[in-house]
C-alpha cells in the first residue's frame, strides 16, 4: 500500500515538474510521518522512501530512536522538523534533524545557534514565511524576513538554505498557487540581497502538483502516502 502510493506521488511529482520544464529530480519527496507509528515508517522505508518530516520533537525522538538501531539497516535516511518548534526544545531538535523548517523568529534562530555551536554541528535550516496573515499559522511576517534572514546569515552555526510555507487549507489547488508563487517572489528578492537559498519547501498531499510547477524543490506528504491521520 505505502509502495503503491509513494510510486504514484513520485509519478505525479514527475509529471509536474515535466509540465514547468524542471529536472525531475530537482524535486525531493519528504515522507510526513507525524502520528505514524514506528512499524510503518520502516515499511516507507523498505518502499525505498529515505526523508522523513516530523511535526513534534518529542514523538520524532521516540520513533527516531527506535528507527535508528543499526539491525534496521537503511542507509541515507533523513528526518526533517516541519512542525513549529519552541526554544526549549531546541537542544533536542539540533540532536535529532538534518533539517528544520521552520525557524520562525531572531530568538528561535539564536538559541539554535548556541545549541547548535555547543554539540559542534552547523545546522541546516529553512526560514518558514507566514504569507495569508492568519493569526493561527507559524511562520515569520513578510515584512520582518528580510531582517531574520540577514540575522540567520550571520550565525556561524546555521546554514539557510531556503523557505518553506503552509498556504491556509483549501481543497482546490489551484487556491494555494499564489502563496507558491510569492514565496519564490520573496526568494528571489532575497537572493538579490546576496542570500543563496536553493530549497523552496511546499506542497502537500493534495497540492504538491502546483507546488511544484511553482518552484517547490521539496513538497511535504503525509496522508497521500499513509492514509488518513485518526
Ligand atoms: C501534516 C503536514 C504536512 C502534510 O500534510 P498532508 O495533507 O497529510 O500531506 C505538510 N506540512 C506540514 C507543515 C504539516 O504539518
Amino acid at each position: 500500500m505505502i509502495l503503491t502510493n509513494a510510486s504514484e506521488i513520485l509519478r505525479k511529482m514527475s509529471h509536474a515538474a515535466m509540465r514547468a520544464g524542471r529536472e525531475p529530480d530537482a524535486v525531493r519527496l519528504i515522507a510526513v510521518s507525524k502520528t505514524v507509528p514506528a512499524e510503518r515508517i520502516r515499511e516507507a522505508m523498505e518502499a525505498g522512501l529515505r526523508i522523513f518530516g516530523e511535526s513534534r520533537v518529542q514523538e520524532a525522538r521516540a520513533k527516531i530512536a527506535l528507527l535508528r538501531e543499526p539491525s534496521h539497516g537503511f542507509s541515507g535516511v533523513q528526518w526533517h522538523l516541519i512542525g513549529h518548534l519552541q526554544k526549549n526544545k531546541a537542544k533536542q531538535a539540533i540532536r535529532l534533524f538534518d533539517l528544520i523548517h521552520s525557524v520562525d523568529s531572531v530568538a528561535l534562530a539564536d538559541e539554535l545557534n548556541r545549541q547548535a555551536a555547543n554539540d559542534g554541528k552547523v545546522q541546516r535550516v529553512l526560514v518558514e514565511v507566514k504569507l495569508s496573515g492568519e493569526d493561527t499559522k507559524q511562520g515569520v511576517a513578510e515584512s520582518d524576513l528580510d531582517a531574520l534572514i540577514a540575522h540567520i546569515r550571520q550565525c556561524s552555526n546555521l546554514k539557510l538554505e531556503g523557505l518553506m510555507t503552509m498556504p491556509p487549507y483549501d481543497p482546490d489547488p489551484e487556491k494555494a498557487r499564489p502563496y507558491f508563487h510569492r514565496l519564490r517572489e520573496l526568494r528571489a528578492q532575497a537572493e538579490k540581497r546576496g542570500a543563496v537559498l536553493p530549497e523552496l519547501s511546499m506542497g502537500m498531499s493534495h497540492d504538491f502538483g502546483v507546488a511544484i510547477e511553482e518552484g517547490a524543490t521539496m513538497v511535504r506528504v503525509g496522508t497521500a502516502i499513509f492514509g488518513g491521520r485518526s
